[in-house]
């Protein structure tokens, strides 16, 4: 399967980074994980485009993560498209209601399906097999683990993992172990004052000693530009001893 990072930014524009969004796919299906400003652009230029993409998974509800859910919505009915199926943690359900109670003129004009999931099962999410477990964050929400769908492994043995946003914590640690690639937030450099958010220091001592292939840093505020190297060097001065690597939008990697 391949990931492709559509948003690699914050709630904090900057030119060159979209919010938060992902797209895998196996060739035959794909999956949005999120859906914040700019992700339907990024989206448009990929081989999937918006009309490829029938299901959303939403780490959380935090509008750098949702705001173009409904302008996706609309550009698939526009596209005669006609399913969208929002998957995301509790409250889901009614985040779209309100959307849609915001700009009911959008509503049915697809056929939606909205579906709350939890950390306590595993689930099937655009063909992809899922897991899930509670971040800590300023907001309830998860982070992932998938499998293909041409995979016989479990979702919590799956080659990617994908932390939404979240404090780092020994815990991910523990989630993410043994997969190719963690897509993590690392917002913010060392020397800015943040919490509900890591930095490189906290990030590589909470993942020092897993098992993990690749670590990206994703989630970029704007007071990371230009120090993407010395935040790499952070995470690996402080334990983590796989590769480390920073998000750009457009990024493509095979697992
Ligand atoms: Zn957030
Ligand atoms: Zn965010």
């Amino acid at each position: 399967m391949e990931l492709t990072v559509l948003g690699s930014g914050s709630a904090m524009p900057v030119p060159d980074r979209a919010q938060a969004g992902y797209l895998l796919d196996d060739g035959d299906r794909s999956l949005l994980v999120d859906c914040g400003s700019g992700v339907l652009q990024r989206l448009a230029g990929t081989d999937a485009g918006y009309e490829g993409v029938s299901t959303v998974l939403l780490t959380h509800h935090h509008l750098d993560h949702v705001a173009a859910l409904l302008p996706l919505l609309k550009a698939r009915w526009l596209a005669g498209e006609e399913h969208l199926e929002v998957v995301g943690p509790a409250g889901t359900k009614s985040l779209v209601d309100g959307l849609l109670d915001v700009h009911d003129y959008l509503d049915g004009r697809i056929d939606l399906a909205v579906r709350e999931v939890s950390a306590s099962r595993s689930f099937s999410a655009g063909g992809f097999d899922v897991t899930a477990r509670e971040t800590r964050h300023s907001m309830n929400g998860f982070a992932y683990r998938f499998s293909p769908p041409s995979s016989d492994a479990e979702a919590s043995d799956g080659p990617l993992a994908l932390s939404g946003d979240t404090e780092a914590f020994a815990g991910m640690a523990s989630f993410a172990d043994g997969a190719e690639l963690l897509v993590h937030d690392c917002s913010f450099p060392d020397d800015v004052d943040v919490s509900n958010h890591p930095r490189p220091t906290s990030l590589g001592e909470s993942l020092a000693g897993a098992e993990i292939g690749t670590l990206l840093l994703s989630h970029l505020y704007p007071h990371t530009g230009g120090r993407e190297r010395e935040m790499e060097q952070g995470v690996r001065d402080a334990g983590f001893d796989g590769e480390v690597r920073t998000a750009t939008d457009g990024l493509r990697l095979s697992l």
